[in-house]
């Protein structure tokens, strides 16, 4: 907290601002190295110079922000917006993986046991599914089909419940796609009795993974058929699924970590220093298995360059549902499950709401140790009183407070702010419930 003055109707002002945005090591890096990005034309896709954007005016109330006030103790403060960038943002994005940890468990996990599956991919492929990113949807069509094959063969008429992560990284955020699976362990009959089942061997799995991933980038013409059967006939073919990790029925706090580590960003701001001065980064990390060390020193832009790789298309799905968990089969569910129970919509959307809420409470406690919508000097619940995102009501009422300091290049001294991102469509609060993942 910071910033304490006196607002009109002796209503005292203050910013709510649970982090310095614009000291981390990725803020600086960004800042420093957006614009050479742009003016060397290597931002590969819109999508990134837009996320870059949004990220440097993340949580800073010069680019907008929500007036929040008690009305039991007319306390009021302002709470900035937040950019929502997805596998960017760190601060935005742990929120996403902490809140789509709850959401997951209550809302599609059955209380059976799971299994986690890794599907990996030869070095010499990935760099096409780089530049084709479309086709990382048909790999998670692949590992779906398999699953319904090895199943039904397994039990007939039953399917596992499944939820497929694209990940894009490795350990040194590197370009390594690669798909994890959150499955159950087992499948589901028909009637929604669960049979447990042991897990389908990695011997039966790899090749058959492989044969498929090669025969779609036959397909698309991206890898000849020689090539293709050469890698076939190698004796490690470098198409890998490790099934080694199981979660118990009853661990439910097992299964939302396991949905969260596998929903995780591409890389950790604790791992990340930048040192301005010679505009290096350095990220440690685990140790690299064919690159033979656990860190990565790069100049600030190349860094970012790579940062901007795991960036996904605007509306590109990194999560799928798919067996007994597809939207199509839970949505059947929920509705044969509401029948009974005769509950008018009102009073389900003013529970789901109330829950929801006590959700978003809970998790902006555990990312910010603090409820940026509970009074901090009565603890009655506020209320968001206005949205401000215009920019001359912004600069008015933060110079009244003492907090107008706009945006200057990082460590170029005072200047014209860096980036002017675009103003979203509706005025975002720094935090969201997080079911439009799905
Ligand atoms: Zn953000
Ligand atoms: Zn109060």
């Amino acid at each position: 907290m910071q910033g304490c003055t006196h607002a009109p109707q002796a209503v005292v002002g203050r910013v709510y601002r649970p982090r310095k945005p614009r000291a981390s090591a990725l803020y600086q890096c960004a800042a420093r190295h957006a614009p050479d990005l742009r003016a060397s034309g290597r931002f590969g896709r819109r999508v990134e110079e837009n996320v870059i954007g949004r990220f440097l005016a993340c949580g800073d109330p010069q680019h907008g922000f929500a007036r929040i006030y008690c009305d039991q103790c007319r306390y009021a403060c302002i709470l900035a917006f937040s950019c929502k960038a997805r596998y960017f943002c760190p601060s935005c994005h742990q929120k996403r993986v902490l809140a789509y940890g709850e959401w997951v468990e209550a809302n599609v996990l059955a209380p059976v046991p799971h299994r986690q599956y890794v599907f990996t991919l030869p070095r010499l492929l990935r760099p096409i599914f780089a530049r084709r990113r479309t086709l990382l949807g048909r790999l998670c069509n692949i590992v779906e089909r398999l699953f319904a094959r090895f199943y039904a063969s397994a039990r007939p008429g039953a399917r596992p419940g499944i939820i497929l992560f694209v990940q894009t990284f490795g350990d040194l955020v590197n370009f390594n796609p690669h798909i994890h699976v959150l499955a159950t362990d087992g499948a589901f009959d028909p009637d929604g009795g669960f049979a447990g089942l042991p897990p389908i061997p990695r011997k039966l799995i790899e090749p058959w993974f492989g044969a498929e991933v090669l025969s779609l980038l036959r397909r698309e013409g991206l890898v000849s058929e020689t090539l293709a059967g050469r890698m076939l006939a190698w004796r490690h073919t470098g198409f890998s699924a490790h099934n080694g990790v199981r979660v118990r029925a009853k661990d439910a706090a097992g299964r939302r970590r396991l949905a969260q580590y596998m929903l995780r960003a591409p890389f950790s701001l604790e791992k990340m220093s930048y040192d301005l001065k010679s505009e290096t980064v350095i990220y440690r990390s685990r140790m690299h298995k064919t690159l033979k060390r656990n860190f990565q020193i790069m100049h600030g832009a190349d860094w970012l360059a790579q940062l901007c790789a795991h960036i996904p298309d605007r509306f590109e799905h990194l999560v799928r549902y798919a067996g007994w968990y597809s939207n199509r089969s839970r949505g059947k569910r929920t509705r044969m499950e509401a029948q009974p129970a005769e509950v008018t919509t009102r009073e389900v959307d003013a529970r789901e709401a109330a829950r929801v809420r006590s959700t978003w409470a809970r998790l902006i406690h555990k990312v910010y140790e603090v409820d940026p919508l509970e009074c901090p000097r009565c603890k009655s619940p506020m209320r968001v009183i206005a949205l401000i995102d215009d920019k001359a009501v912004i600069r008015k009422i933060l110079s009244h407070l003492g907090l107008w300091a706009p945006q200057t290049a990082a460590g170029r001294g005072p200047g014209p702010p860096v980036t002017d991102p675009p103003r979203p469509a509706a005025p975002i609060l720094t935090y969201h419930a997080v079911p439009d993942i799905a």
